[in-house]
């Protein structure tokens, strides 16, 4: 029934691309652009308004985005290069370096790729000085600040990653990529507690929204999402480990764990839509899995997380490569949710209405031998304590009944008692009556024939 419909959810490749057209992904949260053509946008309205808005933060613009003045504007074409991305230009500024610093580097570079703590122990060491004090400098310049709107924290932090990116200069482009995540999960790791869900953005409020929203669309099923989905046999919902890792990306601290997260459970609707559908899955069918996902995940502050990302990751995972395609698609499954309306689910709007006002039960969503399995003994359960309930309900009764019948025997036990009493007393009160009666009787008899005595010897 389900496959003679038309797809409501969908979406094309090119709106999933920034509006600029330089190939990047474009997100929701830079209306459409890419984080460096968004950026760019915002450079130049603020340079052309008579005051800078940013001249009056304590210096900020000066400390940290002299390297941004250097920069050329970079406009058009796709580039592919990670240098690109930290610096804008084609060539990134030369930098003398010193031996202290080459010395430095090669440590760098001997690292395993993903070894955080190797890092961090390399930055404790002497030769790396300047960047551990480059460092610790902004993380107390930002805590120190710490109410500055979140936009003008978010810029401070994209321009401090590309100041930094000026000292790793000289490492191949994957390294470099490598050193930056390192450097992002040391800043973030600390600032996260100052910037995230900032009081100066309505953050907050948009997550209860959003919670609400999917709260209310409990009722929408894998069918009228037209996510494949198996009819059973298999013992658990297939979408599970995704749900798992979209829920866990509120716990982490640095945008690229949470990123992972992103990742991990976008993987897993791949797997799922595997296992359940015989066509290689397209991107309306890993759309509307993520969309199915989030719904019944319903995870926690998934605005204030998303934002948080974009503001605070590094531009190069959201812009490109498979991190970027899955933190999109995740944008484009919010702004659906935010939108849902009954052709979206193949739904009239008559139909959606009474599901959202509650007028029309929500169907029984399709479920595994599992659940069906933990569902029933729920109800045995539910069932067999009834019953238990019932049966001391009723045995409470008999008691009582007994009791009063007790009650009864013994008030109807004193009654004939008290009656047999009496009738005891009114029979030998009678009994004495009658001897009474017989004893003067007996002196009657005996006074009438004394009488009649003399009259016969007088004869
Ligand atoms: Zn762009």
């Amino acid at each position: 029934m389900w496959g003679e419909q038309k797809r409501g959810i969908h979406v094309s490749q090119a709106e999933l691309l920034c509006k600029d057209g330089c190939g990047y992904y474009g997100n929701p949260a830079w209306q459409g652009y890419c984080s460096k053509c968004w950026r760019e946008r915002i450079r130049k309205t603020e340079t052309n308004k008579p005051e800078n808005g940013l001249q009056g933060d304590g210096g900020f613009q000066l400390t940290f985005s002299k390297f941004e003045e250097k920069k050329n504007v970079e406009k058009g074409r796709r580039s592919s290069t990670m240098k690109r991305l930290f610096w804008g230009t084609p060539s990134p500024p030369r930098q003398e370096t010193s031996e202290g610093q080459e010395a430095a580097l090669k440590a760098f570079q001997s690292l395993e790729p993903g070894d955080f703590p190797g890092f961090l122990k390399l930055l404790r060491k002497p030769i790396s000085q300047r960047l551990h004090s480059r460092c610790t400098a902004f993380l107390n310049t930002i805590e120190a600040y710490h109410d500055l709107p979140v936009e003008k924290q978010s810029d401070l932090v994209q321009d401090f990653y590309q100041n930094i990116a000026v000292h790793f200069n000289g490492l191949p482009e994957a390294q470099l990529s490598q050193m930056m995540e390192h450097i992002e999960k040391l800043i973030m790791t600390r600032l996260h507690k100052v910037v995230f869900c900032h009081d100066s953005c309505d953050d907050e409020q948009k997550d209860l929204i959003l919670q609400r929203r999917i709260k209310s669309l409990n009722w929408v099923t894998p069918q009228m999402l037209r996510v494949p989905f198996p009819k059973g046999g298999i013992d658990s919902d297939p979408y599970l480990p995704a749900i798992t890792a979209i829920i866990e990306m509120d716990a982490k601290r640095a945008p690229q764990d949470k990123l992972t997260c992103v990742s991990k459970c976008s993987q897993n609707v791949f797997q799922a839509l595997a296992l359940t559908n015989s066509q290689p899955a397209n991107a309306d069918d890993f759309l509307s899995g993520l969309i199915y996902v989030v719904l019944r995940a319903n995870p926690p502050r998934l605005h204030s997380n998303m934002n948080y990302i974009t503001r605070f990751g590094l531009p190069h995972s959201l812009m490109a490569g498979e991190t970027g395609y899955y933190f999109t698609n995740l944008s484009c499954t919010v702004a659906f949710i935010e939108k849902l309306d009954g052709p979206a689910l193949n739904l009239t709007p008559e139909e959606f209405n009474s599901y959202m006002n509650g007028h029309r039960a929500p169907p029984r969503p399709l479920e595994s031998e599992g659940q069906r399995k933990a569902r029933e003994n729920q109800e045995q359960m539910e069932d067999l304590q009834k019953r238990q309930e019932n049966v001391n309900q009723g045995v409470q009764a008999f008691q009582e009944q007994l009791e009063q019948w007790v009650r009864s025997v013994q008030e109807k036990m004193d009654e004939i008692a008290a009656q047999s009493q009496l009738l005891e007393n009114r029979l030998s009160l009678e009994k004495s009556a009658a001897i009474a009666r017989d004893q003067s009787v007996l002196v009657l008899r005996d006074n009438a024939s004394n009488e009649t005595d003399p009259g016969e010897t007088e004869c």
